[in-house]
């Protein structure tokens, strides 16, 4: 609507100029009405001034003609049989005495026997030449009248008699051929008093009468200084009318007026007409615009725009998908229509890929926890193997680690089929070489790593599993998809950060653990991992009642070898010894560092005969262990072992080992001994064990 409003008012300028043109022109026709009219009133003054001068003319040459000037009775029958009748105009032409008696009279009226009191008579007289008297309405035919006199002069100018006439004045009432009223018009003359005295058409009922004495254009004429005029006033019978009016007549007793008056309807038709049907012409040019604003702007702006208001309400409730469907012209409906889609465009991508990136972290975050849950390696490999395939589809590709040897990986699991070697050298990778991502794309120019040479995969990414400077090993893929490379880049490299953590934490966990149960100096099994053993194969001995044997071992004279030899001298004891021991344990036998230079060996499933014999070869090796330092070789020693059994010394394994300890401590006495609880010294059937 407004932009209709806008294109009125636009218009509007051009509406009023052709108003105000219309209006122009609707003026001057009146004007050239007005004229016409003003032309017709003094075509028709001109026309009875003529008739007058001429009657004025006939009359003065009639009063030359010498049969008229001699007195006598033909002069009457002159007038009545000759004159009369060639100038029917007169009404009546008589002859008068100088003191105004009747001499003759010819026409229909009614005898006057003197016409001294007459105004033509009086002014006749007084001017010696030819007079006239007012223009009346004559008392017998009520037919409007001028008299007309001129005098007959005798010897020395002596007015002999004079000669009138009356003029009648009724051409008024009769058109002239060639004028053409429009209908209804009326032609009236009047003098200053009001009187008409001719009237067309209708003359009865107003000639005569001073009905339109006081109508609006009696007294506008009479008030009038000008000859002539037009006006546009109020008939005497109420219909207004355009009037041109014009003095005929005047003397200083009358003047007289002639006045046209055309309906103002009528006068006016043409002009009114043309400028309606201008006004109407406007109307329907206006008509017109409108439509075309209102079909126009609804084309090609309100159609458009609601479908954009649509579109942006569909957008706002979340239904990116949506589009304003408006043809991308270059005009800013077009542009911003082609903006909105766009921008709903990259909103929909956007939010796609926000969901998309949503579901990958919802991906990645169970697999870490996946991971977190793994305890072995092989474990976190199935699970790198399973979200692989799940957050990279399509994408080959392997999880190598670094051999333990720290020369070369080696692939532990794959996905897809990568065409990548599955052994490689660290120096053979370009990710390994620098410790961060390295990205490859076909046809690139950067130098392929050697692991993926043969055949030459696509575009790859090697991504370094590295923790805290270690290089763990490499998460390779193939097929990498170079355009999202911002969107999966954080992808792969926080799929391998996370494998990595977690190998790194498992294996944190084993040292933790290995830390956690033995003994740093030695590699034995510490105390708190025997006492741990002991009570699990207490309980195992006690259900399946099978002996379990312990052996104390205390290294003799130790600290004089310390003393002699250094402290450091005999850490390196105590680790021959500790390697003494495990070489000669069997499966399932444990040997641990009890504490300083004192061992325990825990044998499930043993006699304390079994264990007495054992306890013997372990002091023999004791007695032929060499050790060295530096090159230097280092004393000899020797072992007391005390031995005990489960379940003969003790019901738990706590009164075992202390019956064990027992027997060491007898042991030690003489030293370089093994002694069995509650023996006196061990026996071993076929030779004497000791000294
Ligand atoms: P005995 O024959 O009576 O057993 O005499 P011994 O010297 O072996 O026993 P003693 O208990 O008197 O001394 C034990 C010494 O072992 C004392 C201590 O300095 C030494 N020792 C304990 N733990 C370590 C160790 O981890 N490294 C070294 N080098 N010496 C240790
Ligand atoms: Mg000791
Ligand atoms: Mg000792």
């Amino acid at each position: 609507m407004r932009l209709v409003v806008l294109i009125l008012l636009a218009m509007a300028p051009a509406f009023a100029l052709y108003v105000f043109n219309s209006y122009q022109q609707t003026v001057a026709q009146k004007g050239n009405v007005r004229e016409a009219a003003l032309r017709l009133v003094r075509v028709m003054k001109a026309s009875h001034t003529q008739t007058i001068e001429e009657a004025k003319g006939v009359l003065k040459a009639m009063a030359q003609l010498s049969s008229l000037r001699k007195t006598g009775p033909h002069r009457c029958d002159l007038l009545r049989s000759e004159l009369a009748p060639t100038f029917p105009r007169f009404a009546e032409i008589g002859l008068a005495s100088p003191n105004g008696d009747v001499i003759c009279l010819t026409g229909p009226s009614r005898a006057k026997s003197n016409v001294a009191s007459q105004p033509f008579f009086s002014d006749t007289m007084a001017r010696h030449d030819i007079g006239a008297g007012p223009y009346q309405i004559d008392e017998a035919s009520l037919l409007p009248q001028v008299f007309l006199g001129v005098p007959i002069t005798g010897d020395a100018m002596r007015v002999d008699a004079v000669l009138f006439a009356s003029l009648s004045l009724s051409q008024f009432e009769t058109l002239p051929p060639a004028v053409q009223l429009s209908h209804d018009s009326i032609i009236v003359v009047f003098d200053d008093t009001g009187l008409v005295l001719a009237r067309y058409p209708d003359p009865q009922g107003w000639r005569g009468t001073r009905r339109i004495a006081d109508s609006p254009i009696v007294r506008t004429v009479r008030g009038s200084l000008e000859e002539e005029g037009v006006i546009d006033l109020q008939g005497a019978d109420d219909v207004p009318r355009l009037f041109a009016f014009a003095k005929i007549h005047r003397t200083t007793k009358q003047t007289v007026y002639l006045a046209i008056g055309i309906p103002a309807a009528l006068a006016y038709a043409d002009a009114s007409n043309a400028f309606r049907s201008n006004m109407l012409n406007l109307g329907l040019v206006s008509l017109l615009v409108l439509w075309i604003a209102w079909v126009g702007s609804h084309r090609l702006v309100v159609r458009k725009m609601q479908s954009l208001i649509r579109v942006s309400d569909r957008i706002r409730n979340g239904d990116f998908g949506a589009r304003s469907g408006v043809a991308r012209t270059r005009d800013e409906v077009g542009l911003l229509a082609s903006a909105i889609d766009s921008m709903a465009q990259s909103i929909q991508s956007r939010v796609a890929e926000l969901q998309r990136h949503g579901d990958e972290l919802r991906e990645l975050k169970e697999m870490n926890d996946a991971l977190q849950a793994c305890m072995t390696q092989d474990e976190v490999l199935a699970i790198v193997r399973q979200f692989a395939l799940r957050l990279f589809p399509d994408q080959p590709g392997m999880l190598y680690l670094m051999h333990p040897s720290g020369d070369h990986l080696e692939a532990k699991t794959r996905w897809g089929d990568p065409a990548a070697m599955n052994e490689f050298l660290p120096q053979d990778c370009w990710a390994v070489r620098r410790g961060k991502m390295y990205r490859v794309e076909a046809g690139g120019d950067q130098p392929r790593c050697h692991h993926v040479q043969d055949p030459p995969p696509g575009n790859y990414v090697c991504v370094p599993l590295m923790v805290q400077g270690e290089m763990l090993g490499l998460l390779h893929l193939e097929n990498d998809k170079i355009g999202n490379r911002s969107r999966e880049q954080p992808m792969v490299q926080a799929a391998a950060e996370h494998t990595a953590l977690t190998l790194a934490n498992l294996r944190l966990r084993d040292t933790l653990h290995a830390q956690a149960m033995r003994d740093g100096l030695t590699g034995l099994f510490n105390r708190r991992f025997m006492e741990e053993s002991l009570s699990r194969e207490m309980r195992n001995a006690r259900r399946t009642k099978s002996p379990v044997a312990i052996v104390m071992i205390d290294i003799d004279h130790f600290k004089r070898f310390n003393d002699t030899f250094g402290h450091a001298a005999g850490d390196t004891l105590l680790r021959e010894v500790g390697k003494m021991l495990q070489r000669q344990m069997r499966g399932g036998d444990l040997a641990c560092r009890y504490g300083g230079e004192e061992f325990t060996i825990i044998l499930p499933a043993t006699s304390l005969h079994n264990a007495a014999d054992l306890a013997e070869k372990l002091r023999d090796s004791a007695r032929h262990l060499r050790v060295t330092m530096d090159g230097q070789a280092l004393g000899q020693i020797t072992i007391s072992l005390g031995v005990a059994c489960f379940p003969e010394h003790g019901d738990t394994w706590e009164a075992v080992l202390h019956a064990a300890d027992i027997a060491l401590m007898q042991a030690k006495h003489t030293r370089n001994r093994t002694i069995a609880y509650g023996a006196e010294e061990v026996s071993v059937p076929g030779r004497k064990v000791g000294t």
